[in-house]
């Protein structure tokens, strides 16, 4: 079994990048769960499935066979074989990925694997539930947060900078909407686990909260 860190959190709260940084200061692999569930979103959005049968959807997903490889660090997400990370990212995919991931079928296509890379490697995972129901037993868990103006905030500059065009109170709401989306759901819904960490990051910089989670990771696994 490696050494597990599990960071969760709201959309837009900057776990991936966060995590990532995480990652490389500690030279472990980052896992970023959302992009498996958005390689299943998008199958999901190319098979043409109606998204408002939650048994089409059950059914569907198990045709998604998803797996990652690393490129330089990166994680590349394969479905049935072909890399979709370019694919991932769009609003269409993350409204998808959200509708789709409270299904019991997807969740547990996808439990297997994120639980087999953290068996087998040192890990950072970000996601929803990775300190409540994937690795309950990750030596470190965070639960990353900040406030919705901020987390929106923060996506709308991202989006700016890649040039595209983006309206940031629309941005608000559909962060917000996925939020209502993934608490409210029954399986595996975002909260924050009794041993977990609270961050918040809304007046924090992403060094500094890069260096207290190191700091809690240092205090939890070495001895004095
Ligand atoms: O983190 P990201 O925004 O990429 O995740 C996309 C969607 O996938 C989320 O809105 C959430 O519904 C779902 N998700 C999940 N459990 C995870 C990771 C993501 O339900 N561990």
């Amino acid at each position: 079994m490696g050494c597990s860190i599990a960071i969760d959190g709201p959309a837009g709260a900057g776990k991936s990048t966060i995590a990532r940084r995480v990652a490389e200061e500690l030279s472990f692999i980052y896992v970023d769960t959302g992009a498996m569930y958005r390689a299943v979103a998008l199958y999901l959005l190319e098979n043409g499935t109606d998204t408002e049968k939650e048994g089409e959807i059950a059914r569907d997903c198990k045709n998604a066979a998803v797996s990652i490889q690393y490129q330089d660090g990166e994680q590349q997400v394969l479905l049935n074989g072909k890399n979709v990370n370019a694919l991932l990212r769009t609003e269409e995919v993350s409204q998808m990925a959200s509708k789709s991931s409270p299904v019991p079928e997807v969740r547990a296509h996808l439990l297997q694997l994120q639980r087999t890379l953290a068996r087998e490697n040192n890990v950072v995972m970000d996601g929803r539930d990775i300190g409540t129901v994937i690795l309950p037993e990750a030596e470190v868990k965070i639960f990353l947060t900040a406030s919705p103006e901020v987390r929106a905030r923060r996506r709308y500059l991202e989006l700016k900078e890649r040039g595209e065009d983006c309206d940031e109170e629309e941005i608000r709401q559909s962060i917000i909407l996925r939020d209502v989306r993934d608490i409210g759901r029954a399986v595996s819904p975002l909260k924050q686990a009794p041993d977990a960490v609270l961050v918040d990051s809304s007046e924090q910089t992403v060094d500094q909260v890069v260096e207290k989670i190191l700091q809690i990771y240092r205090e939890k696994t070495e001895r004095p």
